[in-house]
């Protein structure tokens, strides 16, 4: 594990690999979905949380039209890119998420500069966290203040979508970039993802005498392989039959109808989608009315549907839930697109060793790859530092 900079040593480092001190210095959260799994692409409800693991980097303008990018992860040195001529596939690694912004804000018509940046990142990889997502939204919002082009924090959202469908051609939705860009520190944001309204709504662990654990259960997730567009593509189907423009649209008393017009595997996962829609309202209703303390049941409710429904949760993922809830957790769930990555368990302070405890032991005695545990708490968006 690398060692992290802090402000003052990434500027150190800044000077030392590109010769000049930076511009300045922002940086954008990764993310937690607290509820909401696979509903943003259904025009859905989702309720992620921006954490506090942050990617940073340190921008300075050029004079000419050359981009050079460095990471403090890895040792890939650096690489250098002409602004002129990006095209969708072919960067590669890290490098295509910065490029795709600088791309998806050419597309806008925004004159991009060239520039140097150092990203140094505390959201761990591939963890289902949205590492790829903090790169993009603390790009965007370095360059949006460098060139003055005064985009919103809704524009910022869709160009990094933009950056990430079309550039990097990941099929996501909007629901990581608005959590990484419009998060609030104590707050959850709820998000309708068919027209991008937001609120934050209270939620904070630890007065409650709760700690949000993740568990990082190593198993590798990929939006490239099958699983996620068949979902899709169920989704699309059901909605199409049921003759509504998105699931989103379907109430929970649809779902005897759909029933008698769907073959069950495309029904269960309509199922899926229309509950979890309706879990986030009901847990932004309890956080507002009772706090965290309340939200337990719709937590494993959500798991219980994405596994057996949306199947889309792994024997690592089940192990690390079961277990967290078994010792002590109020409620727990995987997060994020499935097959692979992390569980959440909201878990009483006094219960946190006892749970880590018991879920790397459980995965000990599985044979399987030992999770990464830590806590979040949910932090404030995209920012400039300095
Ligand atoms: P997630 O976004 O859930 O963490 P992804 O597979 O979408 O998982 O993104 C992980 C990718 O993001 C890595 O393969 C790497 O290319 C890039 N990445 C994330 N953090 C860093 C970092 N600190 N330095 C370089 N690349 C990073
Ligand atoms: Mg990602």
């Amino acid at each position: 594990m690398v060692e992290n900079f802090n402000d003052e040593s990434l500027v150190r480092e800044f000077e030392a690999v590109f010769g000049t001190a930076p511009d300045g210095l922002w940086q954008a959260p990764g993310r937690v979905n607290l509820i909401g799994e696979h509903t943003d692409y259904n025009e859905g409800f989702v309720l992620p949380f921006a954490i506090d693991k942050v990617a940073r980097v340190a921008v300075r303008r050029r004079d000419d039209n050359v981009i050079r990018l460095l990471s403090t992860y890895g040792d890939q040195g650096v690489t250098q890119a002409p602004l002129d001529g990006l095209e969708p596939g072919e960067a590669h690694g890290w490098t295509k998420y910065p490029l795709g912004v600088v791309w998806a804000l050419q597309q806008r018509g925004i004159n991009v500069p060239g520039f140097d940046l150092l990203l140094d990142s505390t959201v761990p990889l591939g963890a289902g966290l949205s590492s790829s997502h903090a790169i993009e939204c603390a790009t965007i919002t370095a360059l949006n203040d460098l060139t003055g082009a005064g985009l919103t924090a809704e524009e910022m959202v869709l160009t990094t979508q933009r950056a990430e469908n079309d550039f990097v051609g990941a099929p996501t939705g909007i629901m990581d970039q608005s959590a990484s860009l419009r998060g609030a520190e104590g707050h959850a944001v709820f998000l309708d993802c068919r027209d991008q309204h937001v609120e934050l709504v209270p939620f904070e662990a630890s007065p409650a005498g709760l700690v949000m654990l993740v568990i990082d259960t190593k198993v590798a997730h990929s939006h490239a392989d099958g699983g996620y567009a068949s979902r899709r593509a169920a989704c699309e189907e059901g909605a199409r039959v049921m003759g509504v423009p998105a699931l989103r649209d379907l109430d929970v008393s649809a779902l005897d109808e759909a029933q008698s017009k769907l073959d069950d595997v495309t029904f269960r996962r309509v199922r899926h989608v229309v509950t979890e829609n309706d879990r986030v309202l009901r847990t932004v209703e309890k956080l507002r009315a009772e706090g965290p303390t309340a939200i337990g049941a719709l937590l494993d409710a959500s798991h219980v549907s994405m596994r057996d429904d949306f199947e889309i949760s792994c024997p690592e993922l089940d192990l690390a839930v079961d277990t967290a809830r078994s010792n002590g957790a109020i409620g727990s769930r995987m997060t994020g697109g499935g097959f692979g990555g992390a569980a959440i368990a909201l878990t009483p302070a006094g219960e946190e060793e006892k749970v880590r405890t018991a879920v790397v032991q459980a995965f000990a005695e599985a044979g399987f790859t030992l999770p990464d545990i830590f806590t979040v708490t949910p932090a404030a968006g995209a920012q400039r530092n300095r």
